[in-house]
């Protein structure tokens, strides 16, 4: 929606610019977004901070809501946001709209606060915990949103667990792979995850239902079988990020780099069908180096931005990923021995109950 943003995190990659979406160009998006004839459509508005631009979400929500009067089109929407600018009228709005909440925080004080900071250098915990408890009383399924960088691993535990006692039933944390990410860095992390792979088998004997990524994923990569080609973004094939000037990106981590090699379209034009095969074609090639790998098919090796992100090549693994991978997939699979061994009910019923998810999913529905 726009670069701009009221914050200034040190891991940021968006650029700050007063680049935003304007209502045209809103418009032309979700045009665009239907013109595959696809009845169901996700929406997902990004920045920077999406709450500098109010009146255009609530300009684009409206939109789409009365499309959906015409019954040919569903629009599934969701808000990724500081959490900063929240208020009672705006969680109300989503709310009444059936708008998703994604609010990044890091964790606990330390954690957060370590690079989610206000351009004068403050800290932004106190407003964005705040901010937070009043938005779970309008949005009990919000997610809150973690990165994990080499200074603040230290903290995940006591972060994830700060989350979960804060009301919080839905925690993606993932570490920030642009950091440098040393053996030292990465053991500190291997260790926090083993502390929290307790707290995660605490919660679920006392039937305490939530998701705590990456620990959830990698679960269900065991149980439920590799990856599959469904659950990946496939760049640009069945997800792709519009930047405010309604360029067209195979993701949004492309967006802000290089936008001449990776720009795939415009939401006038539509997609350059051939430029986005090469880009998918050459993340989707066999990578050598995982032929053997034990690991292989549980492993995020396929995402081709992480890949370009970390490593100049959207077809290479960086060496951190690779190690990341192979710390946290036995933690996850020792959670899930020692569940399963136990029969577990929350355990068995979310892993091997196949309605599961849709029992989810309608739960939400009712109180979101
Ligand atoms: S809140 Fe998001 S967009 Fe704003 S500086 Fe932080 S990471 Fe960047
Ligand atoms: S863990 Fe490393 S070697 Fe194994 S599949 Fe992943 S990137 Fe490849």
């Amino acid at each position: 929606m726009t670069n701009k943003c009221n914050l200034a995190c040190d891991y940021c990659y968006v650029p700050k610019n007063t680049n935003e979406m304007n209502e045209e160009i809103i418009e032309q998006s979700i045009r665009y977004a239907m013109s595959d004839g696809s009845p169901t459509i996700s929406i997902v508005f990004f920045g920077g901070e999406p709450l500098m631009e109010k009146p255009l979400i609530e300009h684009a929500i409206g939109i789409c809501r009365s499309i959906e009067k015409k019954g040919r089109h569903f629009f599934h929407l969701k808000i990724s946001t500081n959490g900063t600018l929240l208020d009672e009228e705006t969680l109300k709005f989503l709310k009444r709209e059936q708008v998703l909440l994604s609010i990044s925080m890091d964790g606990n004080r330390s954690a957060h606060d370590t690079h989610r900071k206000f351009p004068d250098g403050n800290g932004s915990f106190d407003l964005v915990d705040e901010k937070a408890s009043l938005a779970l009383e309008y949005h009990p399924y919000a997610t809150a949103l973690s990165v994990i960088t080499p200074q603040n691993a230290g903290y995940v535990c006591e972060s994830s667990e700060y989350l979960l006692n804060k009301g919080f039933k839905y925690i993606i944390s993932a570490p920030d792979f642009d950091s440098v990410w040393d053996e030292k860095s990465m053991s500190v992390l291997e260790r926090q995850y083993r502390k929290l792979s307790k707290i995660y088998i605490e919660k679920t004997r006392d039937k305490k239902d939530f998701y705590l990524a990456p620990f959830e994923e990698k679960l269900a990569s065991h149980i439920c079988g590799p990856y599959k080609k469904y659950e990946r973004c496939e760049l640009g094939i069945k997800n792709v990020s519009i930047a405010p000037d309604g360029s067209i990106f195979p993701c949004i981590q492309f967006v802000y780099e290089d936008p001449g090699r990776w720009c795939i379209g415009d939401v006038w034009k539509g997609i350059d069908t051939a430029k986005r095969e090469a880009i998918y074609t050459e993340s989707e090639e066999e990578k050598e180096s995982c032929t053997t790998c034990e690991v292989k098919g549980r492993c995020r090796n396929w995402c081709g931005c992480l890949n370009w992100h970390t490593t100049g090549n959207v077809n290479k693994v960086s060496p951190t990923v690779c190690a990341y991978e192979r710390m946290i997939t036995p933690i996850a699979d020792s959670i899930g021995n020692r569940l399963f061994k136990k029969r577990t009910p929350l355990f068995i019923d979310k892993f091997y109950n196949a309605a599961y998810p849709f029992l989810a999913l309608f739960r939400e529905k009712k109180d979101i």
